[in-house]
């Protein structure tokens, strides 16, 4: 856990070392003095020369085995002739005297050994994109619904929509949807409920105040928009009935007044329902007849079961009306309440919740014979068969730089790649990623406007842009930030017309279908292994193809490679090496003045070096900037204690290197305080455990994002933690 090799670039515009003040010897005899004077000597003379030494070897004097030797450190003061390339950090003489460390030294090595694929691999066939030979109509539902499918350009089915609509447009039994990511279940429920409301419309008066007929929860509100606009796209044909969200975050006032206006369909979120449940009450629940929770295991995940329970609970006592309030029969409808649960998993968690829920359930599946083969069929969820996964091994000292590469290589080509997502672990990394991935204001579009929702989270992306692709725009979401805003940002990259990056947490990681993603990145590993599968199911949606790409650090982590790949397929080897070649072979302009500066006669790795140097530099200039780079770095690590009690073994807290790591949030050494406010945290947890309290987070993973407290302490009392966590559950971190 030493900081070996973290030689970083101390401004040495002062004194290098002050000498230190001789002792001087007073009192006794002359002779005793002169004595005692050259012991004095002797040991200081020993004590530098070890001193040597331990700089030599590393802080603690010992070289990690492990370890490559360092290269020779650069000083980037000595009037030596320059090299070819220029030197690290671009100084002059004259110019701030720094020392630089080698971004590539002393970095540990990958223990497995991968090939790299030389050739690009041939995608699959896809595994959730619609069925050739069938069409909707096929399926039993009503000539007006399949004419507004085909306005949405919809004509044919998916596999999970052929299976589930004919047995929902007729059943009354509940029903367990199980479906991939991306294969088009929000329609495999909505449309036979929809269907099945439209048809009761045609010979009654059924209109907005003819009460609820269906409600839908979903974990994020996002997903909650979302799923409305389906809905709302698909009631254009019969204006006359009205669905609406229910979410948190939005003004509670003007929803209670749409619901006293009339409703007939609530997309919710569970927190804001129960809310409305209790002090709403024109909220009447007799007339509804579905109950639909999506995204089951997020719902349990993120600790709604007791809401849950709750509007079962309240459901189950609302008598099943059999007429409207103004008296039109709903004889049309199902006798009895359904319910539909949806879940691409059946993890335990969605087990309880199918226990609590669901009566007699049919078990609704995308039939086998239209599922693609893939190799991952034993397991209970797989990604699209046609995305293309891979990982990249990489020094956490080069994180950064990696991805800056990687980033450039994506958009050197024009219309290539449109839209990519980046997948970090903590809103306070979503901060410090989006500050040093941004131009500078002046060129930003929302700065035209500065009253914009999005002024501080849609900007102009620098560093990634290329001749072919000036204009990338970048977007930071994540659960700190304000209803309206997440709203706003997630609406302006939707519908950006230039390519665009979204930084976020797993906020975004489910359901949530944004047209036309063609890369996920996840820079730091999802906490459970279905949250991956999310997080790279919003791309190859419905067919389209889709790329993704982990990042790993040398070490235990390398061994996620297995797990994933007996999930959600193999993914195949990138060489940072060649990452970095490729992208920093494309020209880069900083925009932003630093001593140090990358220019084009220099090597790939130099170019990392002086990149490197000039993010750390901008840190320092700026105090925000440092203490985005310092949250980020300490919630990074509060969050990586949080992985999944399964999978910490590929994610262990205590082989974190703290020096390392610190580069990769540009710092030039670890912020101090990692443990006590984390140790403090677990021992509250503990008390309220031994006081039977088990708070809304417990078990869950809700707030880890939006963790802030701040933590003080130093590597001990990061072991410290280390070794608590194992003995924890992850869960008693939770942050928040
Ligand atoms: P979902 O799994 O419901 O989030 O849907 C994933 C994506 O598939 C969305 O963009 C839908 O618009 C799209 N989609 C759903 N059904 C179909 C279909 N039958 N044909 C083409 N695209 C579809």
């Amino acid at each position: 856990m030493a900081d070996d090799g973290m030689i970083l670039n101390f401004d040495l515009g002062m004194d290098v070392v002050a000498p230190k003040p001789r002792a001087k010897i007073t009192g006794g005899r002359w002779r005793d003095r002169v004595k005692a004077q050259k012991s004095l000597q002797a040991s200081a003379s020993s004590s530098s020369a070890k001193e040597g030494r331990k700089s030599r070897d590393g802080d603690d004097g010992n070289v990690d085995a492990g370890y490559e030797r360092p290269v020779k450190r650069i000083r980037v003061d000595q009037p030596s002739a320059p090299k070819a390339g220029g030197r690290p950090g671009g100084g002059k003489p004259g110019q701030p005297r720094e020392i630089t460390s080698s971004l590539f030294s002393f970095n540990p090595k990958a223990v497995t050994n991968f090939e790299e694929a030389e050739v690009e691999k041939e995608a699959a066939e896809p595994s959730n994109a619609p069925l050739a030979e069938n069409s909707f109509k096929g399926l039993g539902l009503s000539d007006r619904l399949v004419a507004e499918l085909e306005k949405l350009k919809l004509d044919k089915p998916t596999a999970i929509q052929k299976t589930s609509i004919p047995l929902l447009v007729n059943s009354t039994s509940d029903a367990f949807i199980q479906a991939e990511t991306g294969s088009g279940k929000t329609m495999a429920y909505v449309l036979p409920m929809l269907h099945r409301v439209m048809a009761l419309s045609q010979d009654s008066k059924i209109h907005r105040n003819s009460g609820i007929f269906g409600i839908i929860l979903t974990p994020t509100r996002e997903l909650a928009k979302q799923v409305y606009a389906v809905m709302c796209q698909l009631l254009r044909a019969t204006p006359w009935l009205v669905a609406s969200p229910v979410i948190g975050g939005e003004s509670k006032k003007s929803e209670k007044a749409r619901i006293r206006k009339g409703v007939n369909f609530l997309v919710a979120t569970p927190g804001r329902l129960t809310d409305h449940l209790q002090n709403t009450q024109v909220l009447k629940l007799s007339t509804v007849r579905w109950l639909v929770l999506d995204e089951g295991d997020r719902l349990m995940e993120l600790g709604f079961e007791d809401d849950i329970q709750k509007l079962i609970t309240q459901l189950g006592k609302a008598e099943v009306a059999p007429q409207t309030y103004d008296g039109v029969s709903l004889a049309n409808l199902p006798d009895r309440r359904i319910t539909v649960l949806c879940s691409a998993t059946m993890k335990m968690s969605v087990q309880k919740l199918g226990d609590m829920s669901l009566k007699d359930a049919i078990h609704v599946e995308a039939p086998k014979e239209d599922a693609v083969e893939r190799k991952a069929q034993e397991s209970t969820f797989s990604a699209p068969a046609q995305l293309k996964m891979s990982y990249i091994v990489t020094p956490s000292k080069l994180r950064f730089v990696t991805l800056i590469s990687y980033l450039k290589s994506v958009f050197a080509r024009k219309g290539s790649v449109m839209k990519l997502i980046i997948f970090i672990s903590c809103a306070d990394s979503v901060n410090f990623h989006y500050e040093m991935l941004r131009g500078p204001p002046a060129r930003e579009k929302s700065s035209e406007n500065p009253t914009s929702l999005t002024v501080n989270t849609v900007a102009h992306a620098a560093y990634i842009t290329s001749a072919a692709n000036k204009d990338i725009m970048l977007h930071r979401l994540h659960g700190s930030l304000p209803q309206p805003v997440r709203t706003a940002t997630l609406r302006s990259f939707s519908d950006c017309k230039d390519p665009t990056v979204l930084i976020t947490t797993d906020i975004s990681s489910r359901g949530l279908d944004i047209p036309s993603v063609d890369v996920v990145v996840e820079l730091d590993p999802a906490f459970s292994i279905e949250d991956h599968i999310h997080r790279i199911g919003r791309t190859a949606r419905a067919g389209r193809p889709g790329k993704s790409v982990i990042f790993l650090t040398p070490g235990c982590e390398e061994g996620y490679v297995s797990l994933m790949a007996s999930n959600s397929g193999t993914p195949t080897a990138q060489n940072y090496d060649t990452v970095l070649q490729n992208g920093l072979s494309i020209p880069m302009e900083l925009p932003f003045e630093t001593h140090a500066k990358v220019e084009e006669k220099q090597s790939y790795t130099e170019k990392a070096e002086n990149l490197q140097l000039h993010l750390e530099q901008r840190l320092l200039e700026d105090r925000k900037r440092l203490d985005l780079g310092r949250n980020g770095f300490k919630s990074h690590i509060r969050a990586y204690a949080t992985h999944t009690k399964e999978e910490r073994g590929f994610f262990d807290l205590t082989q974190l290197h703290l020096g390392h790591l610190a580069k990769s949030f540009c710092l030039r050494e670890a912020p101090g305080g990692i443990g006590n406010g984390i140790e403090r945290k677990a021992s509250k947890a503990g008390r309220a455990k031994k006081a039977g309290r088990d708070g809304p987070t417990a078990g869950s993973k809700r707030g880890r994002e939006d963790a802030g407290e701040e933590v003080v302490g130093g590597q001990e009392a990061f072991m410290r933690m280390g070794r608590m966590m194992g003995k924890l559950g992850a869960s008693e971190f939770n942050l928040g």
